[in-house]
């Protein structure tokens, strides 16, 4: 049976089981983009299935947890709140709890999830999110937990519908999985190798979503830059990038993530000659000492890193650069760690995403001895977040009178007066404005600079 024939029988046999009822579903996402779009996926599925989203927890038919095992943090938190759902499932038993995604692909930790939390319905993996219909169809019949979780990643699975969370703005995956194996990251274990998607299979994606009315896109990876290569035929991201560009109805492109030994000349290259490409790039640092990015296997040098930002500069005048930084590494001395801030100060980032160490099962850092106490890890990143408050405060000053474009996202989360959306820069913006111009571009002239976002007034 061809894997769309299996979905139409399973989302067949699923909408004769509900009989009529429109039942809904909650889905709770942790992690990155990719995790993020994987659950637009789920929530494809269980649409064309007739569900409908709900955000009211008891209301929810079927509560799925797609999970995320970069950080020891996203864990716990998933521990915690697929824990505070016992209640819920014994008030009603026929309400479905699914957990999913990056942790349960780890066997250890998805027979600790069934073995803490028996009433869990259903534990699947990364590897086999397209077979959803036929594992929740074995979920809703069997009465026991259905586990199915795939050591292999198996090749790509097009065609899987999605419910994306906006029109304007959509994610699409280019690839899948890691080669890299940075010696503290689970992703390589979890998502498996690097596999691209086939470039006709992307640009065809992009066009139904132009023709859809999308504007912008995200082009998603662990590590885009490495695009195409598997696929041996010379066609790489540079490549792929000029392709969505030509893309009509499509104005603005984006990407995520960029590894720094893999961002080439031509890429920097293709990124000046396509003006839909935005002026933004996030290049993960990680660690400002050449030390530590050894021991991290993140084979560039902090010379290679600045090198590369001066060209980048050099090439697409005014982009933004933002970054991620791990601090208390195993081993990470003071010397190593006033190396990162050194380097914040040179590279002058726009914003940086700023971590502590944790160690992940399974990975050569967690083995690593030397490990850096956890007040002074703290106090790391305290310092970290000082320096980029200021220079984020700084740069963000630059825009003071400026008028930007912006993408208009929808209503502002923290203030419902307000709306909100993005500068080509990938600047956060705050003006007031009618929800008639949701999905428009406007001009907005900054009035207020902040630490983390613009305020301006639309004009
Ligand atoms: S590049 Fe390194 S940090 Fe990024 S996903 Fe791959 S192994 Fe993890």
């Amino acid at each position: 049976m061809s894997l769309k024939e299996e979905q139409q029988k399973y989302m067949q046999a699923l909408q004769q089981y509900a009989e009529g009822k429109r039942f809904k579903y909650h889905i709770v996402t942790y992690g990155c983009q990719m995790n993020v779009h994987d659950s637009e996926k789920l929530a494809g599925m269980l649409q064309e299935i007739g569900y409908e989203e709900t955000q009211v927890l008891e209301e929810a038919d079927i509560i799925l947890f797609n999970t995320c095992c970069v950080r020891e943090h996203a864990e716990q938190r998933v521990y915690g709140n697929v824990g505070a759902l016992r209640s819920y499932k014994q008030s009603n038993p026929n309400l479905i709890l699914g957990v999913c995604g990056c942790m349960m692909q780890q066997k250890e930790t998805a027979e600790d999830i069934i073995k803490k939390f028996p009433f869990v319905d259903l534990v699947f993996g990364t590897h086999n999110l397209h077979h959803f219909p036929r594992l929740l169809f074995e979920a809703v019949n069997s009465g026991h937990t259905v586990v199915e979780i795939l050591d292999e990643e198996g090749n790509i699975v097009e065609g899987i519908p999605a419910k994306r969370a906006s029109n304007v703005s959509a994610y699409v995956t280019i690839m899948y999985g890691c080669n890299n194996f940075c010696t503290y990251c689970i992703v390589p274990h979890v998502r498996g190798r690097e596999r691209s998607r086939l470039p006709g299979d992307i640009t065809d994606e992009i066009g139904e979503l132009a023709a859809n009315g999308c504007k912008e896109i995200t082009l998603l990876g662990q590590n885009v830059n490495s695009y195409g290569k598997d696929l041996g035929d010379g066609y790489l991201f540079p490549d792929l990038l000029r392709d969505v560009n030509k893309i009509e109805g499509i104005e603005r492109i984006r990407f995520v993530t960029s590894h720094p030994k893999d961002l080439s000349d031509d890429l920097i290259d293709a990124m000046a000659e396509c003006e839909k490409v935005c002026e933004h790039i996030h290049l993960p640092l990680q660690a400002g000492s050449n030390v530590i990015l050894r021991k991290m296997n993140r084979r560039y040098t902090r010379e290679d890193y600045l090198k590369l930002v001066d060209k980048l500069r050099a090439r697409i005048p005014g982009i933004a650069v933002s970054t991620d930084i791990i601090v208390g590494f195993p081993g990470e001395t003071e010397e190593d760690f006033l190396d990162t801030l050194d380097m914040m100060e040179r590279v002058q980032y726009d914003s940086a995403f700023t971590f502590i160490y944790s160690p992940r099962k399974g990975t050569p850092a967690a083995s690593m001895p030397d490990g850096v106490d956890t007040e002074v890890k703290k106090e790391r990143l305290n310092r970290l977040i000082a320096l980029q408050n200021d220079i984020s405060k700084a740069k963000n000053q630059l825009y003071m009178d400026k008028v930007v474009e912006v993408l208009v996202e929808g209503v502002s989360k923290n203030n419902p007066k307000m709306l909100s959306g993005r500068t080509r820069t990938n600047k956060l913006v705050h003006f007031e404005g009618g929800s008639e111009i949701i999905g428009e571009f406007v001009n907005v002239k900054i009035t207020l600079p902040k630490a983390w976002t613009l305020e301006g007034r639309m004009i």
